[in-house]
């Protein structure tokens, strides 16, 4: 039997130094990285065709707001598409990435689905084949992974399910060593949805077993965790329970959860946003890092993968016009410098309008 890290000693300067950079202080990742389905539920909410051409656009749009955007922003997670495609000036996004400081990334799971005999949980695919892709997206640029998990909270039901953690902590270990033998460093995203009326106490007891499990995976099969990322949901009570739970709540659950399960070796911690509003993924992530500043017991960076709420008011401000592209670029720079100054809990509010502050959830919700 082996044991110990899978990764041979001279691969893991560069993931180690590439994962640090991602989340240099001030720095999250821009998930842009929403499949061809996804970004035309987007766009069909603007009314704009979902056409390669307007996706492309629209990326080159998010990806050229402005110089500052590299102040706020360590990397960008992009679909397979937009990895190969360019700016307007035929500059390729990757390039224009580079040049900013920004690092480029990739989402390369292919889905989920319902694992038998649970009831309707479910396991992500993409792992055959996943070598070759990745070493083809190291080629074009991609320097980091991201694969999403996803996971239910029904207590009445007990779900997740033993079966379901422990399938999706495996898979996400899988990806992780095949994603870093490829020079990748991988985003592990077991994220815990929002669905359900669980309270906050119920969502502590099921992020610590899943988070747990997750690690546990991650060293059965060797993954180097300095070269590594989490994408976490932040631990919140269900959409539909009856209980409100205050920004300091949310964020002594989550603290408490993360000190309790992810490793000091890891060197990021960059959240999902998961149906909060703009302005509410913002001030969790303010008091998650004002939480328990004092105590040396967050040896990681604390920060943000936003896809949904660093996005919301982009869309609504650009509706597929090319007249509204500065003000789109504004908003994203407005929103990326909330959260940068979130995620070393300086926010001092101001960037709340009555779009921001609007929910992003929605019941159901598939990726
Ligand atoms: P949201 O921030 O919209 O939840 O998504 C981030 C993401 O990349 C999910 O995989």
């Amino acid at each position: 039997m082996s044991i110990g890290c899978a990764i041979p000693v001279e691969k893991r300067a560069e993931l180690a130094q590439n994962a640090a950079k991602i989340v240099a202080s001030g720095r999250g990742i821009l998930a842009a990285d929403e499949s061809t389905g996804t970004i035309g539920k987007r766009f069909q909410s603007i009314n704009v065709e979902n056409t390669e051409e307007n996706r492309r656009a629209y990326r080159e749009l998010l990806f050229t707001a402005g110089a500052e955007l590299a102040d706020s922003i360590g990397g960008v997670i992009m679909f397979e598409e937009t990895l190969y495609q360019k700016a307007a000036d035929g500059r390729s996004f990757v390039e224009i990435l580079n040049e900013a400081g920004i690092i480029p990334g990739i989402k390369i799971d292919t889905g989920l689905v319902e694992i038998p005999g649970t009831n309707g949980e479910t396991v992500t695919q993409g792992l055959d084949g996943l070598e070759a892709r990745c070493a083809k997206y190291y080629q074009q640029g991609a320097r980091f992974t991201k694969w999403r998990c996803a996971l239910r909270i029904d207590p009445v039901t007990g779900v997740p399910s033993e079966r379901s953690i422990r399938a999706n902590a495996e898979t996400l270990a899988r990806m992780a060593i095949i994603s870093q033998r490829n020079g990748l460093v991988p985003i592990v995203e077991p994220e815990i949805l929002m669905d359900g009326s669980h309270d906050l106490a119920q969502a502590v007891i099921a992020a610590e077993h899943v988070l747990a499990m997750t690690y546990y995976y991650l060293h059965l099969h060797g993954v180097f965790l300095e070269g590594s990322l989490l994408k976490p949901s932040m631990v919140c009570a269900g959409a539909d329970c009856p209980v409100s739970y205050t920004p300091e709540e949310v964020a002594a659950a989550t603290v408490t959860v993360l000190q309790r399960t992810v490793p000091s070796s890891v060197v990021g911690i960059t959240f999902l946003s998961g149906g909060q509003s703009e302005e509410d993924a913002t001030l969790h992530l303010n008091a998650i890092n004002r939480f328990d500043a004092e105590s040396n017991r967050k040896p990681w960076k604390l920060t943000f993968s936003y896809g949904r709420a660093l996005q919301a008011t982009v869309l609504k401000t650009w509706k597929g016009q090319a007249e509204n592209v500065p003000a789109a670029k504004a908003a994203l720079l407005q929103r990326a410098k909330a959260n940068s100054q979130a995620s070393i809990g300086k926010y001092t509010g101001g960037a709340a309008s009555a779009a921001a502050s609007e929910t992003l959830y929605v019941r159901n919700y598939v990726y």
